[in-house]
């Protein structure tokens, strides 16, 4: 048997034949958790004129101390009708258009204000509490770059930098089929032999996570008809991704059908625990994930190479896992494979400690669900030892 491939080697195959999906225009309004395919500029200065950062007076710092006439009131968005002259004050509201002729403004808890004047006691600074036009950006200026999914701040600085919409990669369109003819969904009654189906809802869970679109068939049983026909449709979108049937058994047809309909495999398996038997091949733009049926390896196997993908297809500047360091609370073994452990994580003492849980095994997903990260215990042998420097992977 030759060597398997390493999950950073087969990670590397898999972003290899992902390019990311063609840019769209998309209003301000849609575009939370795109990723943008263009860095967007800036269509004002921002602020775009001098602003009041207080409730206060504008005044002319070099005229402080003085006891001045108010010789307008200000609002937000409401700008003087004359520029402030020698000699006066103009209440301001925070947000106003700060007038020409001032350069300054004191604020309303260091003054005393009577009978349309304003006594300034002090000294004041000149260019105090003045937010000056493009402080935070200018006109042109990039708000945000590509590569970047837009998030609450982000579309908060593009909306007040004037940006309308977005150039954004498309969504990826995934199709799901989880196989097995043993599978019902919730609800239905089980005869004897059959379970519930938990890849369904646990991958399409995933694939949305991602910002992709998911298209859910329904189990397909492990027939060959069954299986090309499912398999065909996913063939159509811009990622397949199946669970199951992907072993040595005889009923294990998503291989066999898939090389029958013309998707060239990368690779199948891989050296990790959870997960050995996942096959990707493409066919056309298509991107062909086969993941095993088993619960955990099914989920493992999506978090290490189909979100990835599914990221990198959107155009993330950085699309591999995201690995945090953390340290080992208890000691485990290791064995021929890189594993990954689900395990609960603690802060302690500022570091991050790392519980590996019991009921390690692929189909044991109850015992998955106490877990927050995946814990990667590289190949070897022997033990790991409590305290050992790992990384690991949140849920
Ligand atoms: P397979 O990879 O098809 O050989 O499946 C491996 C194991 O995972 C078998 O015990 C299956 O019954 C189980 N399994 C497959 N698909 C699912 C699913 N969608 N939900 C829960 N268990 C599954
Ligand atoms: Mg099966």
């Amino acid at each position: 048997m030759s060597e398997l491939l390493t999950i950073e080697q087969a990670l590397e195959l898999v972003l290899e034949h992902v390019a990311a999906l063609e840019a769209e225009d998309v209003p301000l309004d849609e575009a939370a958790g795109r990723v943008l395919a263009e860095g967007a500029a800036a269509g004002v200065d921002l602020p775009s004129f001098p602003a009041s950062a207080m409730d206060g007076f504008a005044l002319r710092s070099a005229e402080a101390p003085a006891t001045l006439p108010i010789v307008a009131r200000i609002a937000a968005g409401r700008p003087a009708e004359r520029p402030l002259e020698p000699g006066e004050a103009m209440a301001i509201a925070t947000g106003g258009v700060v007038p020409d002729g001032a350069d300054a403004v004191v604020p309303i808890e260091d003054v005393e204000e009577g009978d349309g004047v304003v006594v300034v006691p002090g000294a004041v600074r000149e260019g105090a509490n003045v937010r000056v036009r493009g402080g935070d950006l200018a006109t042109g200026d990039p708000v945000v770059g590509a590569g970047v999914r837009l998030g609450p701040v982000h579309l908060g600085a593009l909306a007040a930098a004037g940006v309308p919409s977005v150039r954004c990669h498309r969504r990826p369109a995934v199709v799901l089929a989880v196989t097995g003819t043993e599978l019902r969904s919730a609800g239905e009654p089980l005869a004897r032999g059959e379970i519930y189906d938990a890849n369904g809802v646990i991958l399409a869970t995933q694939i949305r996570s991602t910002g992709a679109t998911v298209d859910r068939l329904p189990p397909v049983r492990d027939d060959a008809a069954a299986t090309r026909e499912a398999i065909e449709r996913g063939l159509e979108a811009d990622v397949l991704v199946t669970s199951g049937g992907v072993s040595v058994g005889v009923y294990d047809l998503v291989r066999a059908t898939e090389a029958e309909l013309g998707v060239e495999e990368v690779f199948w398996r891989v050296a990790v625990r959870p997960g050995k038997p996942i096959a990707f091949g493409v066919r056309g733009r298509t991107l062909v994930f086969g993941l095993p049926g088993n619960p955990v390896s099914s989920l493992v196997g999506f978090e290490l190479f189909v979100r990835p993908a599914l990221l990198a297809l959107q155009g993330l500047a950085e699309p591999r896992p995201l690995f945090r360091p953390g340290r080992l609370a208890r000691p485990v073994k290791m064995v021929d494979r890189d594993s990954l452990l689900r395990s609960r994580t603690a802060v302690e003492k500022g570091e991050t400690a790392v519980f590996p849980l019991t009921g390690q095994e692929s189909h044991m997903i109850a015992q998955a669900a106490m877990a927050d990260a995946l814990v990667l215990v590289p190949r070897g042998e022997g033990e790991l030892a409590a305290g050992s420097a790992v990384s690991y992977l949140s849920l």
